[in-house]
């Protein structure tokens, strides 16, 4: 095994789990590189109980104070930028290149964490004479974080930085799939100089997420992932009173109309389609021809077909990953639809690689909206971009949208009726980058606010009110 027993990282030590053992697998050979064992709720209830305590004082210290470590941590994930990319590689199978990227994100999201301070003070008013009104914010104390496979640097970056830079005290729960990454960034914090018990990694799955959802000393959780776990993440976790924000699943969609640049739009849309292996939840999922887009859908169609599993796709996360591919392609042909690409066809014996694939359902309904979550492109036909908007808005997801045109009446018209929290033009992965928030609506977001950026300074802390009244005077106006 490449990677030695991986740990939990509990009140500033690596610890060994002392629950069920998990086996990770290396996406591009299927060998296994390395295991651990859960972390038990007795493990979570004391790194709790510790970060309890060391959040108190991590929580006294100015926002300035303490951005000095978000900044030490910062330069750290230049520093090893390339070992946590090749770990980040390794576990989810992505290629090298979006592996950096995945990092270079990490490096923006911190360097948003230590502009903090800038962002937070907070404002003062004279409301009546000699009666003043100011506003701070105020960490909550005990959060966590629970992560999916597909970004196991990024996704964590989202929220860990900010809940720490803005006070709190933060257990991290990585996919089971690729807990790996998580190790390297405990060291990083650590070097960094973070006080112990205030960045902290249990490990598991199904059972330990429960655990956080119960225990009463985390007030605050953050979870990506899918929509069904998200769901029950959120209903579990306000029902024990906590502050819940749970992103879920996508499926998502793209305009193309008859004026899209063949060769640009072409471009984006595959590598947004089948880019990471269609594992993102901003990848574009349906594309939606508006009349005749034949030279885009030419380009697309010659562009999936030449790409070659292992070179230009890398492979899905697991078995079942495949399987779910497979099945919907079944499902697809049963159905009515054209295979037009058939990613089956180039699928490798070693490692879970397929092919990419392009269903194309003309003016049929029976296209599911069952998120398949790798690299499957389906094609819808209308004539109008109200009809175009209709079929996204049946989508119960609303993460991601996105219009191809070079017309700015088409752009508003879809800009005005898209269902999605993200949209784009002429782009297929439309990331609002940092200050902006990033998040969805609909069934891909339980809870209120978005996850990054700005929103996510409301959801790490409390905006507490102090009004004051120094002057003794009676009757100054109807509030004294
Ligand atoms: P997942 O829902 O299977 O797992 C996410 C987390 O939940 C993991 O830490 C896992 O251990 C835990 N978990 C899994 N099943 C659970 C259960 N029954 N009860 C409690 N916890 C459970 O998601 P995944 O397969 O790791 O990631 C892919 C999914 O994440 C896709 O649906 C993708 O769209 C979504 N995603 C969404 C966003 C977003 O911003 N909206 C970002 C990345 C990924």
């Amino acid at each position: 095994m490449k990677y030695n027993e991986i740990k939990n990282y509990l009140n500033g030590k690596f610890v060994l789990g002392m629950g069920e053992k998990y086996n990770i697998y290396a996406p591009i050979n299927g060998e296994i590189i390395g295991e651990f064992k859960a972390a038990t709720k007795d493990q979570l209830d004391e790194v709790v109980a510790k970060a309890k305590v060391a959040q108190v004082s991590w929580g006294g210290l100015t926002a300035k104070s303490r951005s000095k470590v978000i900044y030490k941590y910062r330069e750290l994930l230049m520093k090893y930028r390339e070992e946590l990319s090749f770990i980040n590689c390794e576990e989810s199978g992505k290629s090298m290149e979006e592996a950096y990227a995945g990092v270079d994100k990490a490096i923006e999201l911190t360097e948003f964490a230590c502009s903090i301070p800038q962002l937070i003070s907070g404002k003062t008013q004279d409301v009546s004479r000699g009666v003043n009104c100011k506003e701070e914010r105020r960490s909550l104390g005990v959060v966590a974080s629970i992560t999916p496979f597909n970004f196991p640097v990024m996704v964590p970056h989202w929220t860990v930085p900010n809940a720490i830079a803005l006070g709190n005290a933060i257990i991290l729960k990585p996919s089971e799939l690729t807990p790996i990454s998580a190790m390297k960034m405990a060291e990083l914090w650590e070097e960094a100089g973070l006080p112990e018990g205030i960045f902290n990694v249990v490990n598991g799955g199904k059972e330990i997420v429960e655990r956080i959802c119960d225990n009463k000393d985390i007030v605050a959780i953050s979870f990506v992932g899918s929509t069904p776990v998200a769901e029950i993440v959120y209903k579990r976790g306000t029902a024990n009173s906590k502050r819940v924000l749970g992103l879920g699943g996508a499926k998502n969609h793209i305009i193309v109309m008859p004026d899209a640049n063949p060769e640009a739009g072409s471009r984006d849309i595959i590598s947004s389609a089948f880019g990471m292996s269609g594992q993102r939840c901003m990848a574009v999922s349906v594309m939606i021809c508006v009349g005749i887009i034949d030279d885009v859908y030419r380009e697309v169609i010659e562009k999936a077909k030449n790409m070659v599993p292992g070179v230009d796709i890398p492979p899905v996360i697991s078995e079942a990953a495949i399987k779910k591919i497979e099945d919907y392609l079944d499902y697809a042909e049963k159905n009515g639809a054209e295979i037009v690409v058939d990613g089956r066809k180039a699928k490798l014996d070693k490692g879970y690689f397929i092919g990419p694939s392009i269903i194309d359902w003309g003016i049929s309904e029976n296209m599911s909206h069952e998120e398949i979550f790798g690299p499957v492109l389906e094609v819808r036909n209308t004539n109008t971009i109200a009809g175009a908007a209709a079929i996204q808005n049946e989508s119960p997801y609303g993460n991601a949208a996105a219009i191809f045109t070079q017309n700015g009446k088409f752009v508003n018209e879809a800009i005005r009726e898209f269902q999605a929290g993200m949209l784009g033009v002429n782009i297929g992965v439309p990331v609002p980058r940092e200050p902006f928030s990033f998040g969805g609506i609909k069934d891909s977001k339980f809870g209120y606010g978005d996850i990054t950026g700005v929103s996510s300074i409301d959801f790490w802390t409390n905006l507490i009110k102090i009004t004051t009244k120094w002057n003794p005077e009676y009757k100054v106006d109807w509030m004294s």
